[in-house]
């Protein structure tokens, strides 16, 4: 469903994408985790192209985003292709970026209209089913600054919900949120697992990470050090450099 391969990626003369291949599968839920500054967020920019890649190729099930040329340039597909492609994910971040002078319902519905052209009647009523997934069916008519950080972040997921994605990516979804709210974020996470929604999700939630995801990635300088079953790479680390952090962060 999502194929990066071999892919680079550098700021100035800082490499913060070393060659990172990662497949990941239709129904698999990803947690990638690692130290600071290790490229994770990079992975995700480039993943859902709000960065371009300097090498490599990306490709969404059978939408080649991304080839890469007999030098290993990344070489991107035209404007078509990435509006399309655009349409195959939805991104969660750790902030929730809601507009804020929208109500939650224009926030989760607006999008499938203006975007996809959907009816307005069919996308608000589902827009409300999606609430009330989330347990949010009372604060429809509310803005964003009414709600706490955890309604905030699970209307985010419900507007990501709404564009019908194959796949969401979520960057650090709780580490806004103080820890009565992160558990309401992700035990909305852990329903949509349980629905085989196809997740990448950054996270320094190590316990929630071996819960919920099929395969943990440990990245560490631009490089994928380790990745294997969750139970496996956080339970019992092969590498000395994973061992490292998961002791640094208990
Ligand atoms: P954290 O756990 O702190 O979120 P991270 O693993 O997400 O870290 P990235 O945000 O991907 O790490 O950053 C990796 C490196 O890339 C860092 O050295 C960072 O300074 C650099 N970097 C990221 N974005 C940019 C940018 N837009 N311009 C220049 N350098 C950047
Ligand atoms: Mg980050």
């Amino acid at each position: 469903l999502l194929s990066l391969g071999n892919a680079r990626k550098s700021f100035g003369d800082n490499e913060v994408l070393r060659d990172i291949s990662l497949d990941v599968k239709k129904g698999e839920v990803v947690a990638v985790i690692g130290p600071s500054g290790g490229g994770k967020s990079t992975l995700l920019r480039c993943c859902t192209l709000l960065e371009r890649l300097d090498g490599g190729s990306l490709a969404f099930g059978d939408l080649a985003v991304a080839e890469q040329d007999e030098r290993g340039v990344a070489v991107y597909a035209g404007p078509s292709v990435l509006k399309d492609a655009r349409s195959r994910f939805g991104l969660v971040f750790q902030n929730f970026n809601l507009f804020p002078h929208w109500t939650v319902l224009r926030n989760v519905a607006d999008a499938p209209v203006a975007v996809q052209g959907r009816d307005k009647t069919e996308a608000e009523q589902e827009a409300r089913a999606l609430l009330a997934k989330m347990g949010l069916a009372a604060e429809e008519g509310k803005v964003p600054c009414e709600l706490s950080g955890g309604q905030q972040q699970r209307v985010a997921i419900a507007r990501a919900l709404a564009l019908h994605p194959d796949v969401l990516f979520f960057d650090e979804p709780t580490s806004a949120l103080d820890p009565e709210l992160t558990a309401e974020v992700l035990k909305v996470i852990r329903g949509l697992a349980a629905e085989d929604m196809t997740m990448v999700i950054v996270t320094h939630e190590m316990a929630f990470a071996r819960d919920v995801a099929d395969r943990v990635v440990f990245m560490d300088g631009g490089v994928i050090v380790e990745q294997g079953p969750a139970d496996q790479v956080i339970n019992h680390p092969r590498e000395e450099r994973t061992r490292a952090f998961l002791e640094r962060v208990g």
